[in-house]
């Protein structure tokens, strides 16, 4: 896809080195038809972005919702509304997430020694 497409859209999956991973069993979603089409459970790819069967992805700790990018990266367009129900998804937390991760002298490229929380929801729970 040209950069120059939806290019204000376009988010990565980040930090760049973190692997996909679904979403908590708990997540609630607008509806029925997004909690389906977030499903990811294709035995053939490991990844919603190799999965022709899989169409959005969710990234939990910043509360985004995605088309993905199929260039080879792991990067989505997020939506604002969902497709189905019309809802106004919630707004991003990526911006919070790097200042919090920071705030507690941990480093956001370092996924692997980062606590659990701040790879779910848990993080920004009120
Ligand atoms: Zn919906
Ligand atoms: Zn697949």
């Amino acid at each position: 896809m040209s950069r120059g497409l939806f290019a204000e859209h376009r988010v990565l999956w980040m930090p760049l080195a973190w692997p996909w991973r679904p979403a908590s069993p708990g997540a609630r979603h607008c509806c029925e038809a997004m909690a389906a089409a977030l499903e990811h459970d294709c035995p053939q790819h490991a990844n919603p972005w190799q999965c022709p069967d899989t169409v959005l992805v969710y990234h939990e700790p910043f509360d985004e919702y995605g088309i993905p990018i199929r260039d080879g990266g792991m990067s989505y367009l997020r939506l604002a509304h969902c497709p189905w129900c019309g809802t106004p998804l919630p707004k991003s937390w990526r911006e919070p997430w790097f200042a919090a991760v920071e705030a507690a002298g941990l480093d956001p490229q370092a996924w692997e020694s980062l606590p659990e929380r701040f790879l779910t929801a848990a993080w920004r729970a009120p």
